[in-house]
């Protein structure tokens, strides 16, 4: 098997100290295994995204060593393979219709007396299933994959071991095409690393609740399913976990060598001194001593 990872930014502010410890360990990953390293751009939710902050990122990414092997490729252009997908699951019945607002859901597990959070979601009551009548003449919103019967997902993450996710009971149904059509990011994430063959999927460690619908996703559209490593999270001054949402800086790529020391830090590598090639190239070996399979 020909190693292809990537690394998958969406374009929703600059690079920070957080994104870019998934960005280079997904590219030493790459480079460890002899492998190819693409970038893709996710800007599948286009009104999140900052005009320019696609190039933005593929400049600072450059700064700092790590280039795309091919074309990078936007998830805006790739409508058409998501819409294939979801004709694909729609007429194996593994999706379907939901004419449900927000409110009707929270109703809905308010009477079922369910919970009505887990995962930052409502779980999904299955209002619109077919088997419960389906939209009963009400317009169709959105689009959700029906989680099949028995959904508890085992996968082994190379970092943090064996996982376990009961799909149906912690997030339900979930949306593969949103009520204002854009479409889902765990619908674009699986088309697109079938697409691009990608065999290993390095990011942060704030992914790895995804992977479970992705499997179940990959599994219903009969794509392969690709090694996964979560890297640890880097926490800001508060603690929480740094996010372009809870205001991280952007990189200070003046010397690119201290971002990159500080993320090479936080994946437990040691510094190395002399120009970035030289660091990127100490750290490929590090990496593929402790991290080849
Ligand atoms: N686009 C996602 C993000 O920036 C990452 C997707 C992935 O690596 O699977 O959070």
């Amino acid at each position: 098997m020909r190693y292809r990872g990537r690394f998958a930014p969406s374009p929703t502010g600059p690079l920070h100290a957080g994104s870019l410890v998934a960005a280079l360990a997904s590219w030493l990953d790459a480079r460890a295994h002899g492998g190819t390293w693409l970038v893709r751009i996710e800007d599948v939710d286009g009104p999140r995204c900052a005009p320019g902050t696609d190039r933005l990122i593929l400049e600072q990414l450059a700064a700092c060593g790590l280039v795309s092997d091919e074309p990078v490729v936007w998830q805006s252009t790739r409508g058409t393979a998501y819409e294939a997908a979801r004709q694909s699951l729609l007429q194996q019945g593994d999706a379907f219709a939901c004419a449900c607002s927000r409110q009707d859901i929270e109703l809905a597990l308010l009477a079922a007396g369910a919970p009505r959070e887990r995962h930052h979601a409502a779980v999904y009551p299955g209002t619109c299933r077919p088997e419960h009548g389906g939209l009963r003449g009400r317009p169709a919103r959105a689009w959700r994959f029906r989680i099949p019967p028995r959904a508890r997902v085992e996968w082994v993450d190379r970092r943090l071991g064996p996982q376990t996710q009961d799909v149906a009971a912690e997030v339900g149904d979930f949306i593969v095409q949103r009520a204002d059509g854009l479409w889902a990011y765990q619908l674009a994430v699986v088309v697109d690393d079938a697409a691009q063959g990608i065999t290993h999927v390095v990011r942060g460690e704030d992914l790895a609740d995804n992977t479970a619908r992705q499997i179940l996703l990959q599994r219903a559209l009969g794509l392969p399913t690709p090694a996964y490593l979560h890297t640890p999270l880097v926490l800001g001054d508060n603690g929480e976990k740094l996010s372009k949402q809870n205001g991280a800086q952007a990189l200070d790529l003046s010397d690119p060598l201290r971002p990159l020391h500080a993320a090479a830090h936080a994946l437990g590598l040691r510094e190395a001194d002399h120009g970035v090639p030289e660091a990127l190239a100490r750290w490929t070996a590090a990496w593929a001593a402790r991290w080849r399979a």
